[in-house]
């Protein structure tokens, strides 16, 4: 039922051009996850080069290592998580969406997460927060990150956590307590532990230290 309700927005977005970013576009993209058993709604900045011209969310450089993050917490991308932006459309350059661009495309995020209706939503990154919550300039996101909070999204309350961007990561490759992937780690297994403690899946048990060791061994810089 849900994805049919998503297969409608889809279309919607498809023919869309509310804003400028639906003329430079190869391809909308829409969302990944399975929207029949997604808890979580995680939401990005917007598409890069690579999710442009496949169509999904999350899949480049910053997309695998956020989905080794997931899979070392014991969360699985492919039905725990459902994945989007908040713009469907990639700005040119990778560049961040303007106010405009967002607010335009709101109506398919909103869409999105009402028919969604997750436990829990993740902002990944200062751009998913800010598009939610108006920061002071004390408020940076490494002190706002992993902490549980309500936002509002079209007039429902929803509970709430900010985590780093995964390509803020990749360029931090420690481990060490205190670091930005080892303070991921830790937002994700708080968010695993309040939002899917009675969710059973059988994971490929990655320890952090795999996640690293596999990290560098694809080359991340
Ligand atoms: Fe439409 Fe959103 Fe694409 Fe802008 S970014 S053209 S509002 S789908």
């Amino acid at each position: 039922m849900k994805k049919e309700c998503l297969e409608i927005v889809k279309g919607k977005c498809n023919d869309c051009h509310a804003c400028a970013l639906g003329n430079t576009r190869n391809n909308i993209v829409f969302s990944d996850g399975n929207p029949e058993t997604a808890k979580i709604v995680l939401i990005g900045e917007a598409p890069g080069e690579t999710e442009d011209m496949t169509g999904t969310p999350f899949v480049g450089r910053a997309g695998k290592l956020l989905t080794e993050f997931l899979a070392g917490t014991g969360i699985s991308r492919e039905e725990d998580v459902f994945i989007i932006n908040t713009v469907k459309c990639r700005p040119p350059e990778n560049r961040v969406p303007t106010d405009e661009e967002k607010s335009a495309c709101r109506k398919f995020l909103e869409a999105q997460i009402d028919i969604i209706k997750p436990r829990a939503i993740v902002l990944c990154g200062a751009t998913a927060l800010k598009s939610f919550i108006e920061l002071d300039k004390k408020q940076t996101i490494s002190k706002v990150r992993g902490q549980w909070m309500n936002i509002s999204v079209d007039g429902k309350e929803y509970k709430a956590m900010t985590i780093f961007h995964p390509s803020y990561l990749l360029r931090n490759h420690s481990m060490e307590e205190g670091s930005p992937r080892r303070l991921m780690q830790e937002d994700l297994q708080n968010i695993k532990n309040e939002v899917l403690s009675d969710v059973n899946h059988d994971f490929i048990d990655f320890s952090s230290d795999n996640i690293f060791a596999k990290d560098k061994q694809l080359s991340f810089v």
